[in-house]
């Protein structure tokens, strides 16, 4: 399957050790990866967050239940956001959420905002898993040898040392644990590149109890609501 079908899928497998009930993608676009989230009977609350509306209001239709799943209820109800606003604020409603996942989203971010998304996801919400996947620049030279960006909206792309000492530095200061992986594979000989897409997987340490700051506004509910379904 394509890469970006991978990432999904490798979301999925890391979600369903975890079963959260209450799960955010921010970054979510055309909310794919939403509604596949939305298959898993674990999940009570599913949010998606993005900064760009059109691209929401173009997917509102895809958050709507099947008209299937009412044959086949649910083992609990499902609840379905899609909120306009940036991942570098904090919104109230986020705080206790269980899990964060942002695929491909802080390639996007410029630089000194990096901060900002650390404090609203690790210091904030503080969910119990937070799944980051980004590319991986040490693959790029399998694409091309310009070294170009693999989007032209890319602020940055990470080898996986720049990212991996990221991340630890992350755990440092918030105290999360950190696993990497990644989805599309090296051809043989070129394994010491590692992934085309890589992830950290963090989950928040046993003994964490950092106090929480709201962060980015002073305002409590900053995300605007695109529109909402009860499945
Ligand atoms: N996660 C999706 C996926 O994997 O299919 C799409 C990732 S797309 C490459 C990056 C998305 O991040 C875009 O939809 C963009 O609008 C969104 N984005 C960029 N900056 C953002 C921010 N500060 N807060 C929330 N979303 C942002």
């Amino acid at each position: 399957p394509p890469v970006y079908i991978q990432r999904y899928s490798k979301v999925l497998e890391m979600l369903g050790k975890e079963t959260p009930r209450k799960v955010v993608d921010f970054g979510c676009a055309e909310c794919k990866l939403l509604q596949l989230i939305a298959r898993e009977e674990y999940v009570e609350e599913l949010c998606g967050v993005d900064i760009n509306s059109t691209l929401l209001e173009m997917s509102t239709r895809k958050i709507e239940p099947l008209i299937a799943s009412y044959l086949n209820p649910r083992p609990q109800p499902l609840t379905i956001s899609l909120f306009q606003g940036s991942v570098l604020q904090s919104d109230k409603r986020f705080e206790n959420f269980d899990a964060v996942t942002c695929v491909e989203l802080v390639e996007h971010l410029l630089p000194n905002d990096l901060n900002a998304f650390i404090v609203n996801i690790f210091n904030f919400i503080q969910p119990k898993l937070v799944i980051i996947s980004t590319p991986n620049a040490d693959f790029n030279v399998l694409f091309n040898e310009s070294k170009a960006f693999r989007h032209p909206d890319h602020k940055f792309e990470w080898s996986q040392l720049q990212f991996q000492k990221w991340c630890l530095e992350i755990c440092d200061m918030y105290n999360y644990s950190v696993r990497f992986d990644g989805v599309g594979t090296a051809p043989n000989g070129s394994k010491n590149l590692g992934f085309c897409s890589q992830f950290g997987i963090f989950s928040k340490n046993a003994d964490n109890n950092s106090r929480k700051t709201l962060s980015g506004s002073t305002n409590s509910t900053v995300y605007n609501l695109i529109a909402k379904s009860v499945h």
